[in-house]
């Protein structure tokens, strides 16, 4: 069955794509789960939790032999020194992100980072006391940002901006975001948006927006969570003030791994620019002298509190690895169009079956469709599992599948839609 979208509906051709993906190998250098009788999961919640690296466990032998081995001397004489540590990440976390070496750090978690970025980014006075979220972001940066309006002594509901989409929509549309930026005016303080949504997998045009946030004097900064390592984000060129992400998404460094933060080049040199500071933040030269006044290192290095964990950045390294072979160009473009053919099989279930969440234009959202399935429940997606998918059901109705172009294959993608064919034969 050909498709105008030129994909067809048949399992020999799924497999023709996968033998003609450049990408095929890299399955391999991952660790798939398997169920009891050793047979693969299909795992399509790689924006929940990305898989391990088989690398990866070497290499973090590497840094508990050199700890048994040199103990504190470690921190210099290590195969991989500790005391730099960070520093070997950053360029390949700043090719992934499009950003400059001075613009990205790995460090801290998340959620702990968008509060070290609002203390300096979120700073109401006079009438500018407002942040702008969207409605649907991810609860944790909503409580980051209510806290954060709290702890100026200030109220959500003066200062709380949430924007949503039209009725009877689902995503935002991007004139909305810049007329809601535009009217909020010298009210603005910080715009903050998730990019890519974790629930809509809506991608936003983060230049566009930041142009709009910064015409009214406002800040703006992106969560990442869900960009990392899915798109290509080009945080340098969009020009946003901050972004912030964590790594065991699309990133494949481990449960709980350690984040990464982005501050823009044009406050690398701010000496006024306020911040919750660290020795790890202080000028690398006179560190250990540990007397002077805090002189911070230029850049986001800056904003560094403590000497980091190297067994968790182990796996980040590990795994940045396998992106710098790759590229996110070329990750990127068989991205689009693996998640374009798990649209093209499900749409053929019919629309009055599978609604997508999701934006259809592929240059709107990254890897991950989220579908509504009519009158599913959650016990839908149980047989589901039970029939060998790990994806990802979020109440009350959206099962989000992604694809990940770095250890998926066609063949994934289409035996998923067989079996969610299937369980729906069988309601
Ligand atoms: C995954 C995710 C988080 C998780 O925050 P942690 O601090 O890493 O636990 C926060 N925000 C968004 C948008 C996410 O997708």
């Amino acid at each position: 069955m050909m498709s105008d979208t030129g994909y067809e509906n048949d399992i020999s051709y799924a497999r023709g794509l996968d033998e003609a993906d450049e990408l095929r190998g890299y399955r391999d250098r991952f660790h798939l789960p398997e169920d009891e009788q050793g047979k693969p999961y299909i795992y399509l919640c790689g924006n929940s939790l990305g898989l391990q690296p088989k690398a990866t466990k070497d290499k973090l032998l590497q840094e508990l032999a050199d700890w048994q081995r040199l103990g504190v001397e470690g921190h210099f004489h290590a195969k991989n020194p500790w005391l730099p540590y960070h520093e070997f990440l950053t360029e390949s976390m700043a090719r992934v992100v499009g950003a400059k070496p001075i613009e990205v750090v790995v460090m801290n978690t998340l959620t702990v980072n968008l509060h070290l970025m609002m203390v300096s980014f979120y700073r109401p006075q006079g009438k500018r006391v407002k942040i702008m979220i969207e409605a649907d972001a991810f609860p944790s940066d909503k409580y980051a940002v209510e806290s954060q309006i709290r702890f100026h002594g200030l109220q959500s509901e003066d200062c709380l901006i949430e924007l949503s989409a039209r009725a009877g929509e689902v995503c935002l549309r991007a004139d909305d975001i810049i007329s809601q930026i535009e009217a909020a005016g010298d009210e603005l303080a910080l715009v903050l948006l998730g990019n890519t949504n974790y629930y809509t997998g809506q991608y936003f045009d983060m230049q566009q927006i930041s142009a709009a946030a910064h015409a009214q004097g406002a800040f703006v900064g992106f969560d990442c969570a869900h960009g990392a390592g899915n798109v290509e984000l080009n945080l340098h060129d969009a020009g946003c003030d901050f972004a912030v992400w964590c790594t065991y998404k699309y990133l494949n460094a481990g449960p709980g791994s350690i984040g990464a933060a982005f501050v823009h080049e044009r406050h690398a040199h701010d000496q006024s620019i306020p911040r919750f500071e660290g020795w790890w933040g202080h000028n690398k030269e006179t560190r250990f002298k540990m007397r002077d006044g805090f002189d911070p290192i230029p850049g986001v290095e800056a904003w560094q509190l403590s000497n980091p964990p190297i067994l968790s950045m182990v796996s980040v390294w590990s795994s940045l690895q396998i992106f710098d072979e790759i590229g996110m160009a070329v990750l990127r473009k068989k991205s689009i169009q693996l998640t374009g053919y798990l649209e093209y099989l499900l749409n053929t279930l019919g629309e009055n079956i599978v609604k997508m969440v999701t934006p259809v234009d592929p240059n709107k959202r990254g890897s991950q469709l989220s579908i509504q399935v009519k009158d599913a429940d959650r016990s839908l997606f149980d047989r589901i599992t039970d029939a060998g998918v790990i994806a990802d059901w979020r109440e009350p109705d959206v099962i989000r599948v992604a694809p990940t172009a770095m250890y998926n294959s066609y063949e994934d993608v289409y035996r998923f839609y067989e079996i969610l064919k299937k369980t729906l034969a069988d309601v």
